[in-house]
């Protein structure tokens, strides 16, 4: 993506007064083509965008005029997402635990599919909108995931029947079950083990008598292992739900469409070198202690947020040296050990604690740092003042082009940064 960054920055350079602001590159294109992906490998399960993931507008109109339907957690995702002409039954209200003056406002925008894991929450849902649609979640094993969702949602198997028989009692219409493995899932397995749960939550529905129609399997697709986990869930679908005739399948992806299509870059705004002293005067002299501090203008209040939430580890990059763009090959440079910070005055906001980088590197030169599409953006503070990055969005130059500049045309004559 550093070419595409280049080229992004010479475009924000020339309409900003204040070229040194840290800008996000988004490459519509990738989103694109990971939605040509997941159709490829899961043609048999629709996906339904996680929304909190990355709720930028051209990202969301992007997967409008895909087809795609969206997980929402909150009455103001609900409102973006109808806001560009969605259908309300392309929604699912994917957050277990909801206020009552939200569900109300789902009832009156016609969004009826929502998931519940509790007594309480059926309850609340007989009240306020008893012709929902509703989703048992169910509780999986999440333990070799980034992100541990099983923590805070998802009915243990045994107390199913139990919810099932109250939501019987309250005469509500449960269609279906849906698990979430954690975010960030690097082990298949945990999607074959959570859809045999699916099952046994499926025959306990038929036991409650009712007739599921709708299996969610969720999120926590990960890029880098994507065909692996769609495969091994493909595979476990057909075992446990052979003759599925009549039975829905969607998934709440959210990371898997975005992470890749982001890149950030930020100033250098400030250097500290030579000028902190080692721990302890008689410390040995490491060569991968940090002898050189950055501070570039976004940190973990902003963008990097999710190293403290997202549980990410961030590798910076050279995009210019010297105030150059043209940045000789790795094997040229003479790096040094060094750290960089976010900009705040908080010691907290640290991007990388330690890493290498070219010494040559000065005030004013700009870093680029990848995969920073999900679960950025969307929880960015502005601490101390400093504004949350602005975007500047192209299309790429892959397969896929073609449809995403027809998309976002209306953007380009918005007049902002269509490549
Ligand atoms: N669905 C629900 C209910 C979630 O809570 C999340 C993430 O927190 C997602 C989907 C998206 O997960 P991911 O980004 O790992 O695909």
């Amino acid at each position: 993506m550093r070419n595409g960054i280049i080229r992004a920055y010479r475009l924000a350079a020339a309409n900003e007064p204040d070229a040194e602001k840290a800008f996000f590159v988004a490459d519509l294109s990738v989103v694109y083509r990971q939605h040509e992906r997941w159709k490829r490998c899961l043609p048999q399960v629709e996906p339904f965008y996680a929304v909190k993931c990355n709720p930028d507008p051209y990202v969301l109109r992007l997967l409008a005029a895909l087809g795609t339907g969206f997980d929402c957690a909150s009455n103001g995702e609900i409102s973006q997402v109808l806001k560009l002409g969605v259908d309300p039954s392309r929604i699912i209200f994917a957050n277990p635990c909801k206020a009552a003056s939200f569900i109300r406002n789902a009832a009156k925008a016609g969004v009826d599919m929502m998931t519940f894991d509790n007594t309480d929450e059926l309850h609340k849902v007989a009240r306020t909108h008893p012709r929902a649609k509703l989703v048992v979640r169910i509780l999986t094993d999440d333990s070799r995931s980034l992100c541990r969702l099983g923590l805070k949602f998802g009915a243990p198997l045994v107390s199913v029947p139990g919810l099932l028989a109250k939501a019987r009692e309250l005469g509500l219409d449960v269609v279906g079950v849906s698990f979430h493995v954690g975010s960030g899932c690097y082990d298949s397995s945990a999607f074959a083990d959570a859809v045999m749960r699916a099952r046994a939550a499926f025959d306990m529905g038929r036991e409650a008598g009712y007739e599921f129609s709708l299996l969610d399997v969720g999120g926590g697709f990960e890029d880098a292992n994507f065909e692996e986990n769609a495969g091994v869930l493909a595979g476990a679908i057909d075992r446990y739900f052979p003759d599925r005739q009549g039975i829905r399948i969607i998934a709440e992806p959210g990371r898997f469409y975005v992470s890749r299509a982001f890149s950030l870059a930020a100033n250098i705004i400030a250097r500290r070198a030579g000028e902190s002293p080692p721990a302890a005067p008689d410390a040995e002299i490491d060569a991968d202690q940090p002898t050189v501090m950055y501070y570039i203008n976004d940190g973990v209040y902003g963008a990097f947020n999710c190293i403290l939430f997202d549980h990410q580890k961030v590798h910076p990059y050279v995009l210019s040296l010297g105030g150059s763009f043209h940045v000789p090959g790795a094997e040229a440079l003479r790096t040094a050990a060094c750290s960089v910070w976010g900009p705040t005055c908080d010691s907290i906001d640290c991007v990388c604690p330690v890493t290498r980088l070219p010494a040559a590197l000065q005030v004013g030169d700009w870093l680029g740092f990848d995969n920073m599409g999900a679960y950025t953006i969307c929880a960015a503070s502005q601490f101390n003042g400093f504004e949350v990055s602005n975007v500047i969005y192209t299309s790429g130059g892959g397969p896929g082009d073609a449809e995403v500049r027809a998309v976002l045309g209306a953007f380009a004559r918005e007049g902002r940064g269509i490549e």
